[in-house]
């Protein structure tokens, strides 16, 4: 096992990894920017190295910076995160090449499914459904109006190296396809570097449900179940839950199985999510993310088992601490992502943090890197912490989340709480009725 590995984020992941890595017996190396000096995660690490100014670009994507902290530190892997530079596989190489481990999966796997149509054609190829489109990359106007009519509109069309919820453009008639087809490029070419498109049938009333999958690297790998994080707003999630409420555990099994034999098979390492919409009981294949994903404690609560501490323990070579016959769902687990943001337009609201209380008690776990008098900086993401809870069922995970939202102060900023204190009133949120566009029409209809 690793003796010291470095943390490669900051915030919260930075300390959900430390945390792990503790409980192993594991030094732990923190990173951070000068506006990071005073942060948490600095804080928590047995060390700590500076590794550039303010902005990501000089800082936290800073690849050479991070990988002299290694050296100077004597860390043995590094842990990504999300974001930032989990899932760059320039990055995993560089550290392969100066003896260093990823904790994480593979370059090559990493660049497979970080090109959108690659990630489609190899999906295919593994035997998992996807959603019906273009057979690769689209180059004109023409040809995406042949494979348009071919699948039937709307569409969407979407940017080959994409992500985040951003280069992606919706056409209900050939004339919309026009403009969406050249904005769509030009977007793409702006924000990704490569103006590669291609386009997807747009599904109307779809959930976003993705399977955690974890790999061994030797052929053998399980799956986590299903989270359904069709709560989302400009295509980011808010709120996810697990297990998904139109899941049954036969879809479970099946769409579970078929992943985790698809993982298996490129002999796939660490932890990775599948994502799908899911629409009339059918599955269909969007993309792979290839790293820890932001709601993983979900996951983590309705099967009990630690995934930062798998990740680290697969990428010292150990075997999976768990078969898949072990991981039995109990109970019901919601997450919010409590971000620091002004309601109703959602304004990035950085600042000080005069009061900070998290919640507590039975089921109640909160994720955050605050602390009384934080000065939230400007530069980075406005994700301020994650509340998950955990219940026998749906209807005590949500009763408990209404109670632990009552108990969270977070003095001096504004926060999207009040988003999740108006969700819990809504009857659909309740029963669980709701699909991947519930969300927009919702703010559209309460803020205006
Ligand atoms: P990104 O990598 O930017 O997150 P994804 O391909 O994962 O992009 O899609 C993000 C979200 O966009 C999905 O969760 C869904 O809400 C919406 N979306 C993507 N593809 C389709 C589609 N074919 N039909 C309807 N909605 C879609």
């Amino acid at each position: 096992m690793f003796e010291k590995i470095l943390i490669a984020n900051r915030g919260e992941i930075a300390l959900r990894v430390i945390r792990a890595a503790r409980e192993m017996g594991i030094k732990s190396v923190a990173v951070h920017s000068t506006a990071d000096a005073d942060a948490m995660h600095v804080r928590m690490a047995d060390e700590s190295v500076c590794i550039g100014p303010a902005p990501s670009s000089e800082s936290y994507l800073n690849k050479a910076a991070i990988i002299s902290a290694c050296e100077i530190t004597g860390a043995q892997a590094v842990h990504p995160g999300y974001g930032f530079l989990s899932e760059n596989a320039a990055f995993a190489q560089a550290l392969e090449d100066h003896g260093i481990t990823f904790i994480g999966p593979s370059a090559e796997h990493i660049r497979i499914m970080g090109d959108k149509i690659t990630a489609k054609d190899t999906a295919k190829s593994l035997g998992i459904p996807v959603v019906p489109g273009s057979d690769g990359g689209v180059a004109d106007v023409e040809t995406a109006k042949t494979v348009a009519e071919g699948i039937g509109y709307p569409v969407i069309i979407k940017a080959t190296a994409g992500g985040g919820g951003r280069g992606m453009k919706v056409a209900k008639s050939p004339e919309e396809l026009e403009i969406a087809f050249r904005t769509a490029r030009s977007e793409a070419k702006a924000a990704f570097g490569n103006d590669e498109v291609y386009i997807e049938k747009y599904l109307q009333r779809p959930r976003h449900i993705e399977i955690q999958v974890f790999g061994d690297g030797k052929g053998k790998a399980v799956h986590l179940g299903e989270r359904d994080c069709s709560l989302q707003r400009r295509h980011q999630k808010v709120f996810e839950e697990a297990p998904g409420p139109a899941i049954t555990p036969e879809m479970r099994a099946r769409i579970g199985t078929i992943c985790a034999e698809a993982v298996a098979k490129i002999a796939y390492i660490g932890a990775g999510t599948i994502e799908f919409l899911f629409e009339d009981g059918e599955f269909y294949f969007i993309e792979m993310n290839t790293r820890l994903q932001v709601e993983h404690p979900v996951t983590e609560y309705i099967f009990g088992v630690d995934l930062v501490r798998e990740q680290i323990r697969v990428a010292a070579g150990l075997p999976l601490s768990f078969e898949q016959e072990d991981l039995q769902v109990q109970g019901h687990a919601i997450e919010v992502r409590i971000n620091a943001e002004k309601l109703p337009n959602f304004a990035p609201c950085p600042g000080r943090v005069t009061q900070y209380h998290a919640p507590g008690g039975l089921g109640v776990r909160m994720d955050s890197a605050l602390y009384d008098g934080y000065r939230i900086p400007p530069y980075y993401d406005s994700l301020i912490g994650k509340l998950i809870v955990h219940g026998r069922d749906r209807d005590e995970a949500l009763a408990r989340l209404s109670r632990a939202l009552g108990e969270l102060i977070v003095d001096g900023v504004d926060t999207t709480v009040p988003l999740f204190r108006g969700l819990l009133e809504e009857p659909d949120i309740q029963k669980g009725d709701y699909s991947i566009h519930w969300l927009e029409k919702w703010l559209a209809a309460t803020y205006g």
